[in-house]
């Protein structure tokens, strides 16, 4: 099996923008979706669109590079959002796809329901499928199946919380689900990270580091690494960026958290993984 995959818009045509942007983040799955089917045999055409200046142009050039490749399945990756602003509420995954064709229908369900089942993402429209009549990439790419992936909503805090936290899962969701069978991450040995006993409140500068929290936050240390969000550099920084963007709202919903002492039990965390890590 072949797959063709694309991210949306282009590097000088932007899309959705909100809490994240469209263009960079349908870029960052292209790439990992990629990686993870060519790790797994399957041959992986991707493409990012980056020479068009408006719009017609881009769709274009992508679907111009889809045609002209031999593979089964086109793939779209995107991500969407609503007017009106940001909101707390989630709106969920949906995966357009091609009329005409009785096989892309289930296939767009299979995506759509494997992004929700790894992230929590609602299924938007109740499914999660749509099909789609005015869009260029589904119209205009010459085979039979083709879908246009919209992930999460830009400007929808618990959609992009749960894009984030799951990325890696998504990911694997995603390839997954093309290719109609399970790929299973590589198992990933357990890392005892090397931090001051929880009760060492110079180490944290408060001492309100509960074991759930630090499961917690392990776990979003992790998950960052795997995912490949966090580098050696910039692992501290992300992290807490992730602690001000509220995506540890799972322990503040318990009781009051004093951020600067997160984001220095943070900073020790996020190092320790890393050294763990690359010990091995
Ligand atoms: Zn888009």
């Amino acid at each position: 099996m072949t797959v063709a995959i694309s991210s949306g818009h282009g590097l000088h045509v932007p899309g959705a923008r909100g809490l994240i942007d469209e263009v960079t983040e349908a870029r960052r799955v292209t790439d990992r979706v990629s990686a993870i089917l060519r790790d797994t045999g399957v041959r992986v055409n991707a493409f990012h669109e980056n020479t068009a200046r408006n719009q017609r142009d881009n769709v274009n050039a992508i679907v111009r590079h889809h045609n002209n490749l031999q593979r089964d399945i086109d793939v779209s990756v995107h991500f969407n959002s609503v007017a009106g602003g940001t909101r707390d509420a989630g709106i969920g995954t949906e995966v357009m796809y091609r009329t005409g064709n009785a096989t892309t229908r289930p296939v767009a369900s299979r995506v759509a329901r494997a992004i929700a089942g790894a992230s929590g993402l609602i299924l938007r429209r109740g499914d999660g499928t749509f099909p789609s009549t005015a869009i260029g990439f589904l119209n205009n790419t010459n085979i039979s199946c083709a879908i246009l992936i919209e992930v999460c909503f830009v400007n929808s805090h618990t959609d992009v919380r749960l894009y984030q936290a799951h990325f890696e899962a998504i990911c694997y969701a995603i390839a997954s689900a093309i290719i109609g069978r399970a790929i299973s991450p590589p198992a990933v040995a357990p890392i005892t990270p090397d931090l001051p006993p929880m009760n060492d409140t110079a180490a944290y500068e408060e001492d309100d580091m509960t074991q759930a929290k630090f499961n917690i936050m392990f776990d979003i240390a992790m998950n960052a690494y795997l995912a490949g969000v966090a580098t050696r550099n910039q692992a501290p920084n992300d992290f807490n960026n992730a602690v001000n963007r509220g995506l540890i709202s799972d322990v503040r919903q318990d009781e009051p958290v004093n951020r600067h002492a997160l984001g220095a039990f943070g900073n020790r965390l996020v190092e320790a993984v890393l050294r763990e890590t690359n010990a091995k």
